[in-house]
């Protein structure tokens, strides 16, 4: 991995007013509003079933809002599909395995940047995914099924940072993986929002791990936001951190 630089906030606002989603008619986010700035990381954090996974998905349009709004850098995402939504920008590393397992590296690389770049600039994008991901680029040969789990986890990032995203969405990056691959994954994605000036919204379970890379944390209790505030205060307060962070 290449040494960190001077962050250059080149990532897009993202506004989230007064959001509400539910399913079926039972609603599982309840005016929920969060401002982040470019370049800015932003931990989401809540217990199970908080509704994390839900406000990722009304970003992206995966599941209708049933009121509120979402800006990306002051301009409406109501009206836009899910695609139009990342061509302007946004990105989702859902949990799981959201890499092709059948597929290399170097193919699951190149399927994430089939929509966006073209020849020389999509060869350029994955060279630049390869830099950051030193791992990736000694297993580029390697099919999805064949990789670690903090390796595939480091391709699932790389899929979506190959389409040169604005901001990036993951959910729960840890999930599954041993206390010392999720201290490098999260160092990575620093690093990585650092040098490209992405605007990173980090939707994590393990409060710990999110706080130690993130500028700001919320935390969801039920669908409501019950905290806002810099990644320091909410580690140092020892109250909130036992009512709904678990360390
Ligand atoms: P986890 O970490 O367990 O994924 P989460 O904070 O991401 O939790 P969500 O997955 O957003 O929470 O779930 C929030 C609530 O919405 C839960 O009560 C869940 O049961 C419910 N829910 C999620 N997906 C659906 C769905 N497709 N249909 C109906 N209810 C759902």
């Amino acid at each position: 991995m290449s040494a960190p630089s001077t962050r250059t906030a080149t990532g897009a606002s993202l506004t989230i007013r007064e959001l509400t989603v539910g399913y079926g008619g039972a609603p599982v986010l309840h005016d929920v509003s969060i401002g982040i700035r470019p370049g800015e990381i932003v931990a989401l954090l809540g217990a199970n079933g908080a509704g994390k996974t839900t406000l990722l998905r009304a970003l992206l349009g995966l599941v209708p809002t049933t009121g509120g709004a979402l800006a990306l850098d002051g301009t409406d995402l109501s009206p836009l599909r899910t695609e139009e939504r990342a061509r302007r920008g946004l990105a989702l590393v859902p949990d799981g395995q959201s890499v092709v397992a059948e597929l290399t590296v170097d193919e699951n690389l190149r399927l994430g940047a089939l929509w966006r770049h073209r020849g020389a600039a999509r060869e350029h994008a994955i060279r630049g995914i390869y830099e950051l991901f030193e791992p990736l680029a000694r297993r580029r040969g390697a099919e999805g099924h064949q990789l670690s789990g903090g390796e595939r986890q480091m391709l699932a990032l790389g899929r979506a940072l190959v389409a040169e995203p604005r901001v990036i969405a993951l959910d729960e990056p840890s999930l599954g993986l041993a206390p010392l691959v999720v201290a490098q994954i999260m160092a990575t994605l620093r690093i990585t929002a650092e040098r490209r000036g992405l605007t990173v919204l980090l939707a994590e379970q393990n409060a710990k791990s999110a706080l130690s890379i993130a500028d700001r944390g919320v935390v969801l209790d039920l669908g409501r936001v019950v905290a806002d505030a810099p990644a320091s205060d909410l580690a140092d307060d020892s109250a909130l951190r036992h009512a709904y962070l678990g360390f």
